[in-house]
């Protein structure tokens, strides 16, 4: 059969791969595909992906593409600037960055319904098929810390709004391809999206509540949460933000880069007891400071990517700005925001 002569002037693309093309583009990122690379950013806004033929069976440009922006989100923004966003994919601080994605990816997917879809196809698949519940929970765990500053980015420019708007977009396709779907494709394994909790915040997968949470507290005799600024009941299941217990010997937030000095007054018994902390700046004492962190704080080095605890050397004798500073206060949050153990 001869075709018929004619002028075409568009061009067929999968819609998923629309998505995530597009999505890339609003990032800030070109796509390109390779032979030479299964993915690749060039530090200068290129992002490579290998060729059809060099990929899995279970592998997509979309999914390939939603990858690389968490591990950008892990990196941070700087990361655009750097070749393969400054990981050099050996050496001890590789696998702990790609857990940390992996884990970005586990909650972002896990939002919309799309962690078999969107499964990664790296060599990391084996730790992504241990991940279940909230892969966030273990706060000592270096790759949960850098997960959540990764998750605290995903809503900032210019990852946002592209990447929730494309999980959405991807998650409707989704749902539309299920019902026709042949079943050893990755499309009947999509599930439904979960409800988002009555706060408005995506749903938890702890087995806790908005009671047992310590981002709850009491306001005029009513249950209210720091992490909504909303009303909650004792009973609501938990959203993705629930934390069971606040413990400062993993935190440490407030005492290191959260806030850079911690006033005292000349009355307060530290500055006789401890006169070796406490720095003279003419107008004001403050307590004496080592790098980001106060010197009365010791521990929280990371050993084997798990942080160990943290200690104040003078915490009978703490001053009042830090016997004031109360765990489960917005101060706390925002502390812990600051340090990235939470959301
Ligand atoms: S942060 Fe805690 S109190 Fe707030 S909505 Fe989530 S589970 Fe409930
Ligand atoms: S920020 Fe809150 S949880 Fe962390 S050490 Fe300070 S009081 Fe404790």
């Amino acid at each position: 059969m001869t075709a018929v002569p004619r002028e075409v002037t568009s061009r067929y693309i999968d819609p998923l791969t629309q998505v995530w093309l597009g999505a890339a583009r609003l990032v800030g990122l070109h796509v390109v595909r390779t032979p030479d690379a299964y993915a690749s950013t060039d530090g200068r806004g290129t992002l490579a992906i290998g060729e059809d033929t060099a990929l899995d069976a279970d592998d997509s440009l979309a999914q390939m593409i939603f990858h690389e922006l968490c591990h950008s989100l892990v990196e941070g923004e700087c990361s655009f600037e750097a070749p393969d966003w400054g990981m050099d994919n050996t050496g001890p601080d590789h696998d702990w960055r790609e857990h940390a994605c992996l884990r970005v990816q586990w909650v972002l997917t896990g939002r919309h319904g799309l962690r078999k879809l969107f499964a990664p196809t790296t060599e990391f698949r084996a730790f992504w098929d241990r991940l279940s519940g909230d892969v966030l929970a273990d706060r000592t765990e270096r790759s949960v810390e850098a997960a959540i500053s990764a998750l605290q980015r995903s809503s900032r420019a210019p990852w946002a709004p592209a990447l929730s708007e494309a999980l959405a977009a991807t998650a409707r396709i989704a749902s539309n391809a299920l019902r026709f779907a042949d079943p050893d494709t990755l499309w009947s394994a999509v599930a439904s999206a979960p409800a988002l909790h009555p706060t408005g915040l995506p749903l938890g997968e702890s087995a806790g509540t908005c009671g047992t949470c310590a981002w709850r507290f009491d306001s005029r005799g009513k249950l209210a949460c720091r992490q909504s600024g909303s009303r909650v009941d004792a009973a609501w299941p938990a959203c993705e933000r629930h934390e069971a217990a606040l413990d400062c010997q993993t935190c440490g937030a407030c005492c290191r880069a959260a806030y850079h000095s911690v006033e005292v007054s000349k009355r307060d018994p530290v500055v006789k007891k401890h006169p070796s902390m406490i720095v003279d700046r003419g107008t004001y004492l403050e307590v004496l400071r080592d790098g980001d962190r106060c010197a009365a704080l010791e521990g929280g080095t990371l050993a084997n990517d798990k942080r160990e605890p943290f200690r104040c050397v003078i915490y009978d004798d703490r001053p009042k700005t830090c016997r004031d500073f109360t765990l489960g206060s917005a101060n706390c949050l925002t502390a812990r925001r600051r340090v990235g153990l939470s959301q």
